[in-house]
């Protein structure tokens, strides 16, 4: 951490704030005296340091971070892979390729278990559907809740897949506990309080990255939940905001290696939502893998203009079907390249 001192303080004024920072901090403090103004450059553990309250120090002119502000996710401190192991034995991250499908919300009994049965036939390893749904409209179907997550167990039963799906409040984590992978959409990645919660169990998470989240604010997220004792976080790139109107979103496939290059986390593409469009999915789905996307969370209903909600992005089982073996295959392709 680099900060510039004000014209004009004085030796006493330095000596102090040098102290206080060695003592508050633990970190070594180099002094650079120029003509015009002082630079003090902290080494050490700065990731805890509170950058805003150094900036209003009255002595302070400006404050630079040279180091990421967190460590857990970072891949400085961790250089290999992290490697989720499910307690049924599946894994994520490290290179395995994992397709999570599902439909957007979960309706009914025979919905879920057809999609399923076929979203699993098809290749895919984890059944994704939503029974808590974070709606742009309070007039929209706001998910079937305990049911639904009940409806999800009798679809893990019959097909052997696990589930993921979303919670919106931490007073529903005991809700959640037999949910294999804990989903937290975008609009929640950044409800704190969820996050802290969340970082008290050991449940697998799947971080969504929020509409308007920089890459590092994601991954302060993620150390969010790592902090309190968590290191089971699944990052997910779902598509951004941005001034472009075509798309319901625009997929930062950039942040696929920008994210492997900084953390060690898995990373998996949501293509479904990044895009809002099925037609799209599969040349997204097939960039994601290129980029080096530990997985995909794909969209997928039996029928798709009666869903409840996302039935304009969603696929039909049959276009999953030539989606997943697309994709398998690139995967294969791509695996020989790498040998
Ligand atoms: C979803 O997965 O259905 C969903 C609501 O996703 P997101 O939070 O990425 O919008
Ligand atoms: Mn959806």
């Amino acid at each position: 951490m680099i900060i510039v001192l004000k014209n004009g303080t004085t030796p006493e004024q330095i000596k102090a704030f040098e102290d206080k920072l060695q003592s508050q901090h633990r970190v070594k403090v180099n002094i650079w005296q120029g003509v015009e103004s002082t630079v003090l450059g902290l080494i050490g553990d700065t990731h805890q340091i509170d950058i805003e309250s150094i900036g209003a120090q009255p002595i302070v002119e400006s404050v630079k971070r040279v180091q990421e502000p967190y460590k857990k996710a970072n891949r400085k401190f961790h250089p290999d892979d992290t490697v989720i192991t499910l307690p049924g034995g599946q894994q994520i991250g490290g290179g395995i390729f994992h397709i999570m499908a599902g439909p957007c919300s979960v309706e009914c009994e025979s919905q879920i278990i057809e999609v399923a049965e076929r979203v699993k036939a098809a290749g895919a390893t984890f059944l994704r559907g939503g029974a808590f749904k974070p709606r742009t409209s309070p007039y929209s179907f706001q998910g079937l809740h305990a049911q639904g997550l009940e409806l999800l167990r009798k679809a893990r039963e019959k097909t052997g897949m696990p589930i993921v799906t979303e919670i919106m409040r931490e007073s529903h984590i005991d809700m959640f506990e037999d949910v294999d992978i804990i989903q937290v959409g975008a609009r929640n990645m950044q409800n704190f309080e969820l996050l802290k919660e969340l970082g008290k169990t050991k449940k697998p998470i799947l971080l969504k990255r929020g509409l308007s989240s920089t890459i590092e604010e994601l991954l302060m997220i993620a150390e969010y939940i790592m902090a309190g004792g968590n290191d089971n976080v699944i990052l997910c790139e779902r598509g951004i905001r941005t001034f472009e109107t075509s798309m319901r979103n625009t997929l930062d496939i950039s942040a696929v290696p920008m994210l492997k290059k900084k953390s060690h986390l898995p990373v998996i593409v949501d293509p479904s939502h990044a895009a809002g469009i099925p037609w799209m999915v599969e040349p997204l789905a097939m960039a994601a893998l290129a980029a080096g996307a530990d997985g995909l969370m794909i969209e997928v209903h039996n029928d798709p203009s009666h869903a409840l909600s996302d039935g304009a992005q969603s696929l039909t089982p049959d276009q999953f079907d030539h989606v997943a073996h697309h994709v398998f295959a690139a995967r294969d392709a791509l695996s020989h390249l790498a040998d």
